[in-house]
């Protein structure tokens, strides 16, 4: 067996395992992203202290617009949903440039690291400049770009974004961390054409295909006026679907019908409840039900202004379980040890987390109680690690210079504004 050299040790650490085991002592964690109990005898890159420090899998956000950074919080806050994209985002993004693009992900990709979340699963415009930004970072991602040209003006007409999306798309490889995928916006931004031009785009590169999916009430109206059917009945009978391919955001307004054949069609379901209260939809995804159908359900902050709680993790996986007991008025319907199993679901990456922290404490004689503490109460991040490789080593950032990138991210946003 080969000596891996890409290893590091933390000593006198605690390490939470893919299966929630509490490990005290000392660690080795490999550039594969595997974990042993160390010797001390080994051959490592760094020895690092691992004493009053936790030790976990990262977050996974399974649904961002991580540009949408430039248009985080207070941007038109007190609008719903319709009103938000109608007389807001949609009107500001007709002056979104692929370098405005690539300053928003670059932000969002800073956040992300800050809070311990190392993928990202993104739908925006400019997918070039969100996967040149996570490369930077070191993050991974599935960046998905819309097939047409709508609605910022920079980057020609509909056939030639589609076929940049094509060549991008053919350049993705096994080993890439961040790979390209399809966005098709949502059922009432896009047409039957579009849908299954999405589709069709997705399937020849083997690649992920994301929508929004029945996000209000108004959305569910809509398409059964004009089409007879609810959106996911809709998707269905157009054959939209690749199965273990397509990612479903929010599914609020889902009847138990359609997440059996979510179930069937192998969609993944990205919960996103921040955004949906943020956004007064009167609902989210009902996770009890979703699990008897069968649906994969992950978690995600979708983006940073329509959250307005930005790309923390942990803060969604807390959300997440309030709503989803208050929804079914049952105390047990998500405890804080599922949700984080939900948002860290297939993480391959390492979180190392402060608990010299009064949020962190009291964490119990048997180390029992970091995980609740994390989701209900936060947690400082200290050091992530991505094959091997760290992205922020005792709280600060290493694969990007963050006073700096502050200064042109405040700068890109005053320009943004002011066109
Ligand atoms: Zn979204």
């Amino acid at each position: 067996m080969g000596m891996d050299e890409a290893a590091v040790r933390y000593t006198n650490a605690v390490l939470i395992d893919d299966e929630q085991q509490t490990h005290l002592g000392d660690f080795l964690l490999h550039s594969d992203g595997s974990w042993a109990a160390s010797k001390g005898d080994e051959d490592v890159v760094q020895n690092l202290d691992g004493s009053k420090k936790l030790i976990t899998r990262s977050f996974q956000n399974w649904h961002t617009h991580l540009p949408m950074q430039l248009n985080a919080r207070d941007f038109s806050d007190g609008l719903p949903l319709q009103e938000w994209l109608e007389k807001s985002i949609f009107p500001t993004e007709m002056n979104l440039t692929k370098e405005y693009a690539r300053i928003g992900a670059l932000a969002s990709a800073v956040e992300m690291i800050k809070t311990g979340s190392t993928f990202a699963c993104d739908m925006y415009h400019f997918p070039e400049a969100i996967v040149s930004a996570l490369n930077e970072a070191g993050v991974r991602g599935i960046i998905c770009g819309p097939q047409t040209q709508w609605p910022p003006r920079e980057g020609g007409d509909d056939g030639s974004v589609r076929k940049e999306l094509d060549s991008q798309l053919a350049s993705n490889r096994p080993e890439n961390k961040v790979q390209y995928g399809v966005a098709t916006h949502a059922v009432y931004t896009c047409d039957e054409d579009t849908l299954l031009g999405g589709k069709e785009l997705a399937e020849k590169h083997d690649a992920h295909l994301s929508i929004h999916i029945s996000e209000t009430r108004k959305e569910v109206a809509d398409c059964f006026k004009q089409t007879g059917m609810y959106p996911v009945e809709y998707l269905d009978s157009i054959d939209y679907f690749i199965p273990d391919k397509t990612i479903c955001a929010h599914g609020s307004w889902v009847k138990k019908s359609e997440m059996r054949t979510m179930a069937a069609r192998k969609t993944i379901l990205a919960h996103c409840p921040s955004s949906n209260m943020k956004l007064a939809c009167g609902g989210t995804a009902s996770l009890p039900a979703y699990k008897q159908a069968g649906v994969e359900v992950r978690l995600g902050t979708d983006g940073p202004a329509s959250s307005g709680s930005g790309l923390d993790m942990a803060h969604e996986a807390r959300m997440s379980c309030l709503v989803q007991r208050h929804d079914h008025w049952d105390a047990s319907a998500l405890l804080a040890k599922e949700a984080f199993a939900m948002a860290t679901t297939g993480s391959q990456d390492w979180a190392v987390w402060n608990l010299n922290d009064i949020r962190m404490s009291p964490y119990g004689k048997d180390n029992e109680r970091h995980i609740s503490n994390l989701i209900y109460n936060g947690g400082q991040c200290l050091d992530l690690w991505v094959d091997g490789i760290p992205l922020m080593q005792s709280g600060k950032v290493t694969t990007i210079d963050e006073d700096k990138l502050l200064e042109t991210f405040n700068d890109a946003v005053d320009q943004y504004y002011s066109l």
